[in-house]
């Protein structure tokens, strides 16, 4: 069989994976922006850095139950000489107390309630004896710490949130607090995804010899929502060159599509060989194992990314190329102790599946890139460099999957 890597290519081959990362990056549209109610920004990612509106706390305020008083007043408070404090009102959170503290008063303060005029410290309900009427008797001094400052959060007119932060819940929140009751988010990437493959079956069919669910087009099609892009779902091709061109052809309105399988070597990978002959080659082959046969190329002006079929590859070559350039965020990685030696390939990045245990990484074992539950199993990428392989005790770069 002749080989399918044309004598001359045009277009690099064994590319790193930064480098690979990169050229879809360098394919894939500007970002655009839209504008959404908070209700339904979770997941989104922001378009435009994020003011905030109003200062946090909005009043200066007390962290507990107890008395607002004055710190001074309190010092020689103890168990053992308790300190009498006259009440001369009550700052509740939403209705704060309208007069001023003086020398030896104090106010009944409950958790948010701003802290009244002339008060600069707090004693918690736990801390006093309250005769439930006209004085308290306190059993330590009153705290400045517990006094939250006026704006000590965020100052109105802060940047607080950045442009291309992900709308975590957490985030999000803070964009309530900052006074935000829309915001501004990318416009979600339309992915289209296809899988390849005259063994590949629909789940539920019935499955012969030699065949294998399309695990793959649903993986993917998991990992481009969590990446926060819609998915235009194309189906399944057969490993017909006609077929598989119709299908693509079909993409209508994506931004990029992504391939599942036929870019290896073989005679019946006609992915690899529509975008060689009929379409446009960028790159072929990326320096890392799992996943080295990926090739990203285009087909009349849409982006196609063309990913391995073995199941594990798919999915790390997702995580580890697609996903940071649909995203723009950087993989997460920590950096480990190796409980267990991890082999190196001499001119491949491995990422190997590894089990975090007590700040530790272990070898998963079964590292074949079609065994799912390697993925599924652990969780996590052991990054090993190109030809260097670690050893017990190494630190080594590991990506949370
Ligand atoms: P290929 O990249 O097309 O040569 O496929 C490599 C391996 O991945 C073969 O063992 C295929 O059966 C398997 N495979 C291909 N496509 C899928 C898919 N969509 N889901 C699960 N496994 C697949
Ligand atoms: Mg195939």
């Amino acid at each position: 069989m002749p080989s399918p890597v044309p004598a001359n290519p045009d277009f690099p081959m064994n590319i790193s994976v930064p480098e690979a990362r990169q050229m879809l990056t360098d394919l894939l549209p500007a970002h655009r922006g839209e504008t959404v109610p908070v209700g339904e920004a979770a997941g989104r990612y922001l378009y435009a850095d994020l003011e905030a509106k109003v200062s946090h706390p909005s009043a200066t305020e007390s962290a507990l139950d107890g008395v607002a008083c004055r710190e001074a007043d309190t010092l020689s408070a103890s168990k053992e000489i308790p300190l009498r404090l006259k009440v001369v009102g009550e700052s509740r959170a939403g209705v704060p107390f309208a007069g001023r503290v003086g020398a030896g008063e104090c106010v009944r303060i409950y958790t948010g309630a701003p802290v009244p005029q002339g008060a600069d410290a707090i004693c918690p309900v736990e801390q006093l004896h309250d005769d439930g009427e006209t004085a308290v008797l306190l059993l330590r001094p009153a705290s400045r710490g517990d006094v939250r400052a006026e704006g000590g959060d965020f100052q109105v007119g802060e940047v607080v949130l950045l442009a291309g932060q992900r709308l975590t819940p957490a985030r999000l929140a803070l964009a309530v607090s900052l006074g935000h009751a829309e915001v501004p988010v990318r416009r979600k990437l339309r992915v289209a995804v296809l899988s390849t493959g005259d063994e590949v079956r629909e789940p539920g069919s019935v499955l012969l010899p030699g065949q294998v669910y399309d695990s793959n087009r649903y993986g993917l099609s998991a990992m481009i929502r969590e990446a926060g892009a819609d998915v235009i779902d194309l189906g399944h091709s057969p490993d017909s060159p006609e077929v598989l061109a119709g299908l693509i052809d079909g993409a209508g309105g994506a931004d990029v599509l992504l391939t599942s399988g036929g870019v290896s070597m073989g005679k019946y990978d006609f992915m690899r060989d529509l975008l060689l002959e009929q379409g446009r080659v960028s790159f072929w082959k990326v320096r890392l194992r799992p996943g080295g046969p990926a090739m990203l190329g285009g087909w009349r002006g849409l982006p196609v990314f063309g990913l391995p079929g073995n199941p594990v590859s798919s999915l790390v070559v997702f995580q580890v190329i697609v996903r940071p350039a649909l995203t723009g965020e950087q993989p997460f990685t920590l950096r480990l102790r190796a409980a267990t030696p991890f082999r190196a390939i001499a001119d491949k990045a491995a990422y190997w599946r590894g089990n975090i245990q007590g700040g530790t990484v272990s070898d998963y074992g079964k590292q074949g890139s079609g065994v799912l539950r390697s993925l599924s199993d652990t969780g996590a990428l052991v990054i090993v460099p190109e030809g260097r392989p670690v050893a017990v005790g190494d630190e080594v770069e590991v990506m949370l999957f």
